[in-house]
């Protein structure tokens, strides 16, 4: 074997963990992944394209990143925790630039399976029969645990505790098989919602599960095809927008171009919360523009739950296009009500509830725009209700004689198995309390929150998941089987 593995991801030891030792502490649903890769035609910095295409999938997932680029016999890794531009440094990006570079993935992680460790950051690689291969995915396998038990006791050996490992190993295995045999076989064994980009010193590979849970999407520049969990990282990367990757779909490029396979039948559900939360707003995921379909979320809210009020005002950054459509379809003024400081951030860690209540300080101030007047306050969900409850006080703190709460997505009642952060059931507000004791709790003079009906017309696609929303989870599969904390267990106690 010619191949050679070089970078940071030759870490295994204890030092190299670096747990977040503060818990996780959801206002909202927390982010996912973000997944690029790129395959040129002819050598260029494609390390400084990934690095770009991770840059825009930031809000995808701030806890690490990495980046693989191959050349010749050569796969480098270099990950670490951190936002993009805490890790790439221009030194450390210098490291992966090649001479003859064409080929790399890229990742920004947000855990949902496996804890928030050094070691669990993506691309993960593995040594095969098939060269090294590189991976990483947006999403989770929810029997990830079945197969790696089977695994386990067949004697594999595992060094990470997120699902994406057992993927990886599990396309290593089938050693007679080609890299886009190996994976299209692997594609029928794998349960639940994700996106993967794959990796090996020719080809990129691109797929998505059979019900297209997670987005990913297709571009072509002028030196090639990139593939991405959004189309804004496209655009970032100076390529067009050619079309979504279809739910069970395998993608491949190398030296003969781009050739696709559908290899799995399935109902297409793509997730809601892209649409309502996750997405940027400038992309059109699977034939859906993701602002125009807040607007409308807005508009249908304004519709279910209209109120008397003098203003309509948005949590920022991401209840704003809702809370425009409520504007313009009630006919009530709407303002910039909250100021968002753009450098509260994740940085600013809370350890006690005294603390947190002013970290929301830090990060929204009211402006003089809700002053005496009755406001209706739009956000896009209630996770827990905590930092809701302290939005409302600030505007009553600044002079608002009513606030009217509106929520652009319906009640979450259930988590996601599907590599969204929903936090556990019994921290889910809308879980265990009607929609009155919620509006109590959080100090609104009323609270209504969109219907599934108006959230599906407002989307405006045949179907798509509503489990969180609902119960009704998709992706067939054996969620009782499904163990986050088993799985992490398992893993690190060996
Ligand atoms: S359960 Fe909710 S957050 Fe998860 S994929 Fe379905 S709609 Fe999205």
């Amino acid at each position: 074997m010619n191949d050679h593995l070089r970078g940071s991801d030759m870490f295994e030891h204890d030092e190299d963990r670096l747990p977040m030792d503060h818990p996780r502490v959801l206002d909202k649903p927390g982010e996912e992944c973000g997944v690029v890769a790129v395959h040129l035609r002819e050598s260029a910095d494609v390390a400084a394209m990934v690095h770009i295409g991770l840059f825009a999938l930031q809000h995808r997932g701030q806890e690490s990143c990495g980046i693989c680029i191959a050349s010749g016999d050569e796969l480098r890794v270099e990950k670490d925790m951190g936002l993009v531009a805490e890790v790439f440094t221009e030194e450390r990006l210098a490291t992966l630039r090649f001479e003859g570079s064409r080929i790399g993935i890229g990742h920004t992680r947000y855990s949902t399976t496996g804890s928030s460790l050094r070691f669990n950051a993506q691309p993960l690689t593995v040594r095969s029969n098939k060269g090294i291969i590189a991976l990483a995915h947006n999403g989770n396998i929810t029997n990830a645990k079945a197969i790696r038990d089977r695994m386990l006791d067949e004697g594999a050996v595992f060094q990470t505790t997120n699902d994406s490992e057992v993927m990886i190993n599990l396309v290593a295995r089938y050693s007679h098989l080609s890299l886009e045999e190996a994976t299209a076989r692997v594609m029928g064994e794998l349960e639940g919602g994700f996106s993967v980009v794959m990796m090996d010193k020719e080809r990129v590979i691109g797929l998505r599960d059979r019900n297209g849970v997670r987005p990913l999407v297709i571009g072509e520049g002028q030196n090639g095809y990139v593939i991405a969990s959004e189309p804004g990282a496209l655009h970032a990367m100076g390529a067009t927008f050619l079309r979504d990757v279809a739910p069970g779909e395998l993608v491949v490029i190398d030296d003969h171009g781009l050739h696709t396979r559908q290899v799995l039948a399935g109902v297409a559900t793509p997730c809601a919360f892209e649409w309502i939360y996750f997405a940027r707003g400038d992309g059109v995921l699977d034939g859906v523009d993701v602002h125009a379909s807040r607007i409308r979320m807005g508009e249908t809210l304004a519709d279910e739950a209209p109120a008397e009020a003098d203003v309509v005002v948005g949590v920022p950054e991401s209840g704003l296009a809702a809370a425009l459509g409520y504007a313009r379809r009630s006919g009530i003024p709407y303002d910039i009500g909250l100021y968002k400081s753009p450098y509260a951030g994740r940085s600013f860690i809370a350890p006690s509830p005294h603390l947190r209540d002013q970290k929301v300080k830090l990060k929204f101030a009211p402006t003089g725009a809700v002053a005496g007047k009755r406001v209706v306050l739009v956000d896009d969900s209630i996770v827990r209700g905590t930092t809701s409850g302290r939005i409302v006080q600030l505007l009553r703190d600044a002079g608002a004689r009513e606030v009217h709460f509106r929520v652009s997505s319906p009640p979450i009642r259930y988590p996601c198995y599907y590599g969204i952060d929903t936090a556990a059931r019994k921290e889910l507000a809308a879980a265990s309390m009607s929609v009155e004791e919620i509006r109590a709790r959080i100090g609104a003079d009323s609270l209504h929150y969109l219907s599934e009906a108006g959230l599906a017309r407002s989307i405006s696609l045949g179907t798509t998941c509503l489990a969180c929303f609902n119960g009704n989870y998709p992706a067939g599969s054996p969620l009782d089987a499904y163990d986050k904390e088993g799985l992490e267990e398992l893993t690190m106690a060996r």
